[in-house]
């Protein structure tokens, strides 16, 4: 049945070795149908959200391993398409943990949300500090940590950022941000959003306080320190600035404002006991192979990637517990399987990999372990093109290239979007931290260049609005399934702008490098 929609086209692209002569290309309604309809499994009940290290993540992955076969691409991953990934799960135990703030209860996690991703300290017993913004950045001139002593302490930090720093930075220091605490001896960081920085309700993230987080069982990669990072209700923020020299109030006035913001001693004290549960689990990552037709260049890869795994079942919204993860990101796998049958056919000069990474959800864990693991060549891999959450609700007029400045890939990309009547957007909301909130990061942790997509729009239009609500409602809520209004044809004109662009990437004589002056150029 799979195949049924190309029988008046050509039914030996069904065979399962690729076929010396190109397939002629279906039609854009053709691939809107057929990517719809593969949206619709992913994201269907039998799939249970796709969490990393669940049954439904499995039958998940070997769906798309299924595709990736039927597409005539080879095994990649370390057992086949497969690439598993020990972690450990874990779980914040709030009936298990208890807070108080100078000698006051601290409701959890209505209060203040514990996160799983870190091994937690079983006690805390320290003084706060302010530390702004948190972000250190000394190649821009800017040091939030810079002469604080953190020594046994936990900080206390604002969303945000100053303006003159560009996004993709900010968003690196805000990536590394607890790992450089750590290292200056800080137990815990408390983390704000300011009422201009909210892009979902604080209700959303207690609904979702008690997913698991995971870390990598082989402590041999493991890099995050033992810490407790903690978030904290905005409604409940001006407790922890008794007696301070400022009120939330106005540091997320000066935060809003993207001002500086001086770093203070605070008078206040967090106390008490942290417990989690955990288990073991495995969840592979999903790795196909599309030789590259230069025996010159073959050996190297381009890296495409989108993360298969969602949040599973949690807690339920209007009587719904399945988090389909329609748009986040059922719709980025269809999307590569559209590319990949793209690309096939266009006989790219590299080799391109396909990577359907787990446990993004869990801290784009298994990103991570790809890029820090490859199943290729470390060096070979010349760049990553993620895909994760373009949202595809209006029309496709402009796109989104996330770290379109930080390397030569923004070249292409605007060359390709030339071609395509696609002029590139910035990134609306460049404090959103986008650059470090997906898969790309793992791999520019790896010194690798990479870009991730995003439909592009400006903030103040209705464009805008229409994203805000998605985000307000149905990100990461059960409500992100088959319901949401999708532009079906302007997606697939989004997936021919990726192709286009890998192939430009893995034609080109030179491999991309880093931009003069990018912070990322000296990450490996
Ligand atoms: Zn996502």
């Amino acid at each position: 049945m799979r195949c049924a929609w190309l029988l008046p086209l050509a039914l030996a692209a069904c065979a399962p070795t690729v076929a010396p002569v190109p397939a002629p290309a279906p039609s854009v309604a053709d691939r809107a149908v057929r990517w719809h309809g593969q949206v619709s499994v992913l994201a269907s009940d039998a799939m249970e959200g796709r969490a990393a290290g669940t049954p439904g993540h499995e039958r998940a992955a070997a769906y798309v391993a299924d595709e990736m076969q039927r597409l005539g691409l080879g095994p990649a991953g370390t057992q086949g398409y497969l690439q598993p990934i020990a972690f450990t799960e874990q779980r914040t135990d709030y009936a298990a943990s208890s807070l108080s703030l100078s000698g006051a209860p601290v409701t959890l996690p209505a209060t203040a949300i514990v996160s799983p991703r870190y091994e937690l300290p079983a006690s805390l017993d320290a003084p706060l500090v302010f530390i702004g913004y948190g972000l250190h950045m000394p190649s821009a001139g800017h040091d939030d940590l810079a002469g604080v002593d953190l020594a046994g302490k936990i900080a206390v930090f604002v969303s945000g950022g100053p303006a003159e720093v560009s996004g993709t930075l900010k968003a690196h220091a805000r990536a590394q941000r607890n790992r450089w605490l750590a290292q200056r001896g800080a137990v815990g960081a408390i983390s704000l959003t300011t009422p201009g920085q909210t892009e979902s309700p604080w209700e959303s993230a207690v609904r979702n306080a008690t997913q698991p987080g995971m870390l990598f069982a082989d402590s041999g990669i493991r890099d995050e320190p033992a810490f407790a990072a903690l978030s904290w209700s905005p409604a409940e923020a001006e407790r922890l600035f008794a007696g301070a020299p400022r009120t939330f109030a106005q540091v997320a006035a000066d935060a809003d404002a993207s001002r500086p913001l001086r770093s203070f001693p605070m008078a206040t004290r967090l106390s008490g006991r942290l417990a989690a549960t955990s288990r073991a689990v495995a969840s592979p990552n999903v790795v196909a192979r599309l030789p590259g037709s230069d025996p010159a260049l073959a050996g190297e890869h381009v890296v495409m990637t989108a993360h298969l795994d969602g949040l599973g079942v949690g807690n339920p919204v209007n009587g719904d517990r399945i988090y389909s993860g329609a748009l986040d990101n059922a719709a980025g796998v269809a999307a590569l399987i559209d590319i990949a049958a793209e690309l096939r056919r266009q006989r790219p000069r590299r080799s391109i990999l396909f990577v359907f990474v787990t446990a993004e959800e869990r801290g784009l864990l298994g990103s991570r372990y790809f890029a820090r693991r490859p199943t290729v060549a470390r060096d070979s891999i010349v760049a990553n093109l993620n895909y994760d959450m373009a949202l595809p609700l209006f029309p496709l007029r402009s796109v989104t290239v996330l770290g379109a400045e930080e390397s030569s890939i923004g070249d292409d990309a605007r060359a390709v979007g030339e071609t395509m009547g696609l002029p590139l957007a910035p990134d609306p909301f460049p404090n959103r931290n986008s650059f470090i909130r997906s898969d790309q990061y793992g791999f520019i942790e790896q010194g690798i260049p990479a870009v991730a997509f995003k439909f592009g729009f400006a903030a103040g239009t209705p464009e805008a609005e229409l994203e805000r609500a998605f985000r307000a409602v149905r990100y990461h809520a059960p409500s992100d399934d088959m319901s949401s209004p999708i532009f079906r044809d302007d997606e697939i004109r989004l997936h021919d702008f990726i192709a286009a662009l890998a192939m430009r990437v893995a034609n080109a004589p030179d491999r991309p490098r880093w931009n003069q002056g990018s912070p990322f150029g000296s990450a490996r």
